[in-house]
């Protein structure tokens, strides 16, 4: 069976979500190979052993982990030769576009980005679906020329478990002084906020241009459910949240259990990131708001009458 490159997203060896469901998706399509780039890998071999990896090329080659992304791209074009793999997945994030872009230039293949499905095609090629114009239309695409790059947006298949051997291989890349025109100089994590991640959180509270700017009903009720904290356009526009926190079309996309999007109207470009979770409420003064057509439970209501009250019962739920 042929190789699929996988492009590990990992922080210091903590394996990203979004790995174990690219993972998932290569097993439809041949032999999940992951690469990983940097530190951490005896931190990362179990979850990628978890997820079907069988093979696990290693980089750790300073030319690649001390310069920002272009030596990755040099790094993959050498293993797609090595490997003759059948696809390559890449995270859909920023790093990871512009990855596959210089990729796809290099291989003199054809690119999708942002897929939301891939399955393997007729033939034994691979089919991607896109969603675009904020969800409103699905576009079935196939790659006509090269190994097919594909970036996959997160939350676009459920992780499932398969034993993999993760067979580790130290790989070491020739990269161009061309690669290597910007250097990383520093690099520090961000404030730990002890919230999980935006894209992994299994619950999502939201807060919109409702809330005035005030967040603190939004943040209290999402920490009493550990929930993460995301956060519509407006409210990003208007400097009450940072942009890394917004859902939505030109934001990020979720897919939780559990989504509760509290003064935020329902605009179609903020469905487009949150519309496919599995449960969702919203809180919302007006009746009429838009939200209220696709939500479980509507809650209509002041938020910063309503949030405290349902913080108060799930704390004291928990006791
Ligand atoms: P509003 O639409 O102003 O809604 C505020 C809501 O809060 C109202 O429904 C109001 O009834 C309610 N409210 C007010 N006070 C309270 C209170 N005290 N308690 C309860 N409810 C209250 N938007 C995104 O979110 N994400 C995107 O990624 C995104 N991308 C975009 C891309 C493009 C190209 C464009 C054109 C727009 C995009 N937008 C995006 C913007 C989008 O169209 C909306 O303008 C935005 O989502 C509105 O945010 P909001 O719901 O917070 O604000």
């Amino acid at each position: 069976m042929a190789e699929v490159l996988v492009l590990v997203d990992h922080a210091n060896g903590t394996v990203r979500k979004t790995t174990s469901e690219l993972l998932t998706i290569a097993r439809r399509l041949g032999e999940p190979s992951a690469v990983f780039v940097g530190d951490g890998f005896d931190a990362a071999k179990e979850t990628l052993a978890k997820y079907g990896a069988e093979k696990v090329y290693r980089v750790e080659s300073a030319d690649v982990t001390d310069y920002l992304v272009a030596p990755q791209a040099e790094l993959l074009a050498q293993l797609v030769e090595k490997t003759s793999a059948a696809a390559v997945l890449i995270p859909s994030n920023s790093a990871g576009k512009e990855i596959a872009a210089r990729l796809a230039i290099k291989t003199d293949s054809g690119l999708i980005t942002d897929a939301v499905d891939v399955q393997a095609g007729e033939g034994g090629g691979v089919s991607t679906t896109q969603s675009v114009f904020a969800g409103s239309y699905s576009v079935k695409s196939v790659v006509t020329k090269g190994t097919p790059i594909i970036t996959v947006k997160p939350n676009s298949a459920t992780p499932e478990e398969a034993a993999g051997a993760a067979a580790d291989e130290v790989f070491e890349p020739t990269i161009s002084e061309a690669a290597k025109g910007a250097k990383v100089t520093e690099s520090k994590p961000k404030e730990a906020t002890g919230r999980p991640e935006l894209t992994e959180a299994a619950i999502v509270v939201s807060g919109g241009r409702g809330t005035g700017g005030d967040f603190s009903p939004v943040e209290t009720f999402a920490d009493s459910l550990g929930a993460a904290v995301g956060a519509s356009r407006a409210a990003v526009d208007a400097g009450w949240y940072p942009h890394t926190s917004q859902v939505g079309q030109t934001g990020k996309q979720v897919s939780p259990q559990l989504y509760v999007a509290c003064g935020i109207s329902g605009a179609i470009q903020h469905r487009a990131g949150m519309q496919t979770s599995k449960t969702i409420i919203a809180i919302n003064k007006d009746e009429e708001a838009p939200i209220f057509e696709l939500v479980d439970f509507g809650v209509v209501g002041d938020l910063f009458t309503v949030l405290p009250q349902a913080t108060e019962a799930v704390n004291a739920a928990k006791g």
